[in-house]
């Protein structure tokens, strides 16, 4: 076993705090304004290029970065620092574009989006299908020269950003849930709301209606009735992100509400001298430390290869743990800075605000428990409890077939998307 970082992760740990911190520049416009003027979207572009981490989970020979799950986690925790979801600005394709695009689909929507000059966005949550997706009411009518969508999509991350949406929907008459590559200016496709949140996040979130929206065969993504398991693929990649980020998120706020204490002065010593302003601290350094322990050993199980379900059952559990964590960190972080905690101008505030959708979007927290129950129930606890000894299995490599399992909260068949299984491509990470 061996806890050190290896020279290449090193670099790439230091590359991502260079990135991080360039973008963590536009925290306060982000605030105030509930998001980015074009000419700050612009020039996050470019510092993204720059950094070479664009599509960091995409082949290199597709325009990403080519890298493992322990690789893109040592980059995700510098993200996860950065408030208003900045992290955002770091664009991804999905698991589901990259498992799933033809050739042409790679060519017209994946390689410009690895190049960040397209934008995809999820539509699968709808006002009566959150949790279950299977409940989803939107349809995909057969035509003569392919569907015909109808229905109404929740909460699209992106929306505003995207210029096409994987629409999850019902095929008819075959009942079969299929993902969609709907292009955002097809007739019959309408922005129905852009609501505000909790956080004053980068992008937005809208509502989207789709009104007999006319899309090809080949706007399939996958085959029909493949949608939940890519969309179960997605979330799978997700939650590992979000576990990354709500680490990220902790340590910054525990930075910053350490160095408060030991400069506040109240009771005629530091703050950091009160027995119950250290126990706050304790807890949260230690809540850092298992959680961080925790995502980058799912990670380093998730390159191995391994049970899919049982990696499905990991990923959950660093993400109820992770995020829940990050959640008692701000919280008393907050708490620490005292009224200046509670001003938006202070960090630890937005991480407050921003951190709270972790527990809920890609799964929450309830649903991740439930998945963990499931793993013990069906396989025992072993698989989460135990170090391995087996060796390692030899990885896939992209466009390799996947096992799909279909089963609602069940993993993305090996759980893994295709660009981050190859062996590392020198010259990945600029
Ligand atoms: C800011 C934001 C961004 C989002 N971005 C996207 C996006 O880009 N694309 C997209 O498609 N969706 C997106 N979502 C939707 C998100 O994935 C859902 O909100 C989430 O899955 C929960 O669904 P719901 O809100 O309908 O809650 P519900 O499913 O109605 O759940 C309500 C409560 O019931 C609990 N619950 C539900 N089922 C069970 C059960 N079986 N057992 C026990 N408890 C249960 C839940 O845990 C929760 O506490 C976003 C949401 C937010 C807030």
């Amino acid at each position: 076993m061996d806890f050190s970082y290896s020279p290449r992760l090193a670099d790439l740990k230091e590359c991502a705090v260079d990135l991080a911190r360039k973008i963590m520049v536009y925290e306060d416009e982000c605030e105030a304004g509930n998001g980015l003027g074009p000419e700050s979207r612009a020039a996050l572009r470019q510092i993204v290029l720059a950094s070479g981490l664009q599509a960091m989970n995409a082949p290199v020979a597709w325009g990403g970065a080519g890298l493992t799950w322990v690789e893109q986690v040592t980059v995700e925790e510098e993200l996860g620092a950065l408030t208003n979801g900045l992290w955002a600005a770091v664009w991804r394709p999905t698991a589901a574009a990259l498992l799933a695009s033809t050739p042409e689909q790679r060519e017209r929507y994946l390689l410009p989006e690895n190049r960040g000059e397209r934008f995809g966005a999820r539509a699968i949550t709808e006002p009566e299908a959150g949790s279950d997706p299977r409940r989803i009411a939107t349809v995909a009518e057969r035509t003569l020269d392919g569907y015909r969508i109808t229905g109404e999509k929740w909460f699209v991350t992106l929306g505003d950003l995207a210029d096409h949406l994987l629409v999850l929907a019902i095929v008819r008459p075959d009942g079969a849930p299929t993902l969609f590559l709907v292009d955002k200016d097809t007739p019959g496709v309408r922005l129905a709301a852009t609501p505000r949140y909790t956080h004053n996040f980068a992008y937005e979130h809208p509502h989207f209606a789709f009104d007999d929206v006319h899309v090809g065969h080949d706007a399939v993504l996958g085959e029909v009735g493949a949608g939940l398991d890519l969309v179960q693929a997605t979330f799978f990649e997700e939650r590992v992100l979000v576990a990354a980020h709500a680490v990220g998120a902790a340590e910054r706020a525990l930075r910053l509400a350490s160095d408060w204490a030991r400069e506040r002065v109240q009771g005629g010593q530091p703050i950091i001298r009160h027995q119950l302003i250290q126990a706050m601290l304790a807890d949260s350094a230690t809540d850092i430390a298992v959680n961080r322990m925790l995502v980058y050993r799912v990670a380093w199980e998730i390159d191995r290869g391994g049970d899919p379900k049982t990696l499905n059952a990991m990923v959950a559990m660093a993400k109820v743990s992770a995020t829940e964590a990050a959640g008692r960190v701000v919280d008393r972080a907050v708490q620490i800075f005292g009224g200046r905690g509670y001003m938006r101008d202070n960090p630890v505030e937005r991480l407050y605000r921003d951190t709270r959708v972790d527990r809920i979007w890609m799964g929450t927290s309830e649903v991740q428990r439930l998945m963990i129950a499931n793993e013990i129930d069906k396989r025992g606890l072993s698989g989460l409890l135990r170090f391995s000894t087996a060796p390692a299995e030899t990885n896939a490599g992209p466009g390799e077939e996947n096992e799909r399992p279909g089963a609602e909260n069940e993993g993305p068949g090996n759980g893994q998307a295709p660009g981050t299984r190859g062996p590392l491509v020198e010259g990945a990470v600029r």
